[in-house]
């Protein structure tokens, strides 16, 4: 039987994962974050010593040993590299910004796209990112792109890694915000941008419980 998948895109620290996730859980569907594919990739190139301004030497490091997986264990999707779970080691701010580089190389999107697809295939799904509903899930049943000002975004972002224990500053953590945003939106392939018929949710007057209410809302009037 055909699966249903739900495409929900948007720029870095809209809450994707967080709203992803919750909905996924509450409607009995798995969560599939392509942006933690792209971070592996990004590790394994960062790990590599590539030149990450240069594409050829990005999609050098994409030698036949290279395997990146997701694993379900207990509902919660881990990341594999290669047989090694990286699943923590990519939330750095070094490997966002290895992610973002890596992202805008053809042979890259390429290497995840099957991986991607097949996920959606086989799976009653959420899958979110920045190219889902314009690129890799085209017919997905609902298409949602999730936005906020990068001011709210930064803020979130930077709340998240305070608690995560690291030492950053809000500045830094909004520049990064604005630089990433740009690029993610300005590549030639497979940029950021909304879907013709996606729902459009902006977030950045809501808490928590209130996006998650309009996420899952949304959804099943949709589906
Ligand atoms: O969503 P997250 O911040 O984890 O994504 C990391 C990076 O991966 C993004 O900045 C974006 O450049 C890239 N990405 C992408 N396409 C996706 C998901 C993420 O290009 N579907």
């Amino acid at each position: 039987m055909k699966k249903i998948n739900v495409a929900i895109d948007g720029p870095a620290g809209a809450g994707k994962s967080t709203l992803s996730r919750r909905a996924a859980e509450e409607l009995g569907f798995i969560y599939i974050d392509t942006g933690a594919l792209y971070r592996t990739v990004g590790l394994n190139a960062m790990r590599k010593g590539a030149d990450l301004d240069s594409s050829q030497s990005i999609a050098d490091t994409l030698t036949d040993d290279v395997k990146v997986e997701l694993r379900f264990i207990d509902g919660e999707q881990r990341v594999f590299l290669s047989g090694e779970d990286v699943s923590d080691k990519i939330r750095t701010p070094e490997a966002s910004v290895a992610a973002s580089k890596v992202s805008a190389v053809p042979a890259v999107r390429a290497f995840l796209f099957d991986l991607q697809k097949q996920l959606a295939r086989e799976n009653d799904c959420i899958m979110d990112g920045r190219d889902i509903g314009t690129v890799v899930l085209p017919d997905a049943d609902v298409k949602i792109f999730l936005t906020a000002s990068p001011e709210a975004r930064a803020q979130r972002r930077y709340q998240e890694l305070l608690e995560k224990g690291m030492t950053v500053n809000y500045e830094d953590v909004l520049s990064d915000m604005i630089k990433r945003d740009y690029d993610d939106s300005h590549r030639e392939i497979a940029p950021l941008k909304q879907a013709d018929d996606a729902i459009l949710c902006d977030n950045g007057d809501l808490d928590l419980q209130q996006s998650v209410d309009l996420i899952i809302r949304t959804i099943k009037e949709n589906i």
